[in-house]
């Protein structure tokens, strides 16, 4: 069986939780593509590199090193030495991520450093492009969808918990723009991979989309 588990689908579609737990259950390890967009964002704010400033942007990727590493079931990396840690969710990057991951040399960057993470062992990867651009040739994709305003619904308890303010039409706001960008872009757009199995997660308890996903793995054993 070819070891890459592919879960892409939109923001707070619930890919995280339930990629960390598949890979848990089946001891895969677990890779977060959009942290890399978002570190490689992080990057160009510390060194403060306005939005529109494609050469300056296009310098500061062709010297950046970002390392890999295994952190508790995870593969993660650090930048130029330095690992972001929780600055990868600070509400800049967040702003800012969607534009920088349409830049053709950003996709091109992370896809390569993203294709390298398998050589750890089998991966479970959430993300936009996953079964579709970065490893077309996963057995095993996924989609997981749900309705804008549950997702919304489910992000604005993620802020709240972490004690970030928020009101949730702003939350949806904020979602349905970045889906809008992310979708639209011309480099491997958020779309449904071929191949890829859709689960929409509106009305499904948590447990009930790992559960689904570890049937269809372990079920077909390698087949797709
Ligand atoms: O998944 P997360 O919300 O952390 O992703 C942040 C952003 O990174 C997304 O909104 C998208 O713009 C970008 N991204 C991407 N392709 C991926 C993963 C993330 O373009 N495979």
């Amino acid at each position: 069986m070819n070891g890459v588990i592919a879960v892409d689908g939109p923001s707070a579609s619930g890919k995280s939780t339930v990629s960390r737990r598949v890979a848990a259950e089946l001891g895969w390890l677990y890779v977060d593509s959009g942290s890399f967009y978002r570190g490689v964002t992080w990057k160009l704010l510390r060194e403060g590199v306005p939005a529109d400033d494609s050469a300056r942007i296009l310098q500061v990727l062709r010297g950046l090193n970002m390392a890999l590493f295994l952190h508790e079931g995870a593969v993660e990396f650090e930048i130029d030495g330095v690992r972001p840690g929780a600055d990868l969710r600070a509400p800049a990057v967040r702003e800012r991520v969607s534009p920088v991951s349409a830049i053709p040399e950003v996709r091109a960057f992370v896809t390569a450093r993203l294709r390298e993470t398998a050589r750890f062992g089998p991966i479970v990867m959430e993300g936009r492009d996953i079964g579709s651009v970065v490893f077309p040739d996963a057995l095993f994709k996924f989609y997981l969808d749900a309705s804008a305003e549950e997702r919304a619904k489910r992000r604005h308890g993620d802020l709240l918990a972490r004690r970030e303010q928020a009101e949730v039409g702003r939350v949806l706001e904020s979602l349905q723009s970045r889906d809008r960008r992310d979708s639209t872009r011309a480099t491997a757009p958020l779309k449904v991979a071929p191949g890829a199995q859709v689960i929409d997660s509106t009305a499904l308890s948590v447990e009930e989309v790992v559960r689904r996903i570890v049937t269809a793995v372990r079920g077909v054993g390698g087949k797709g």
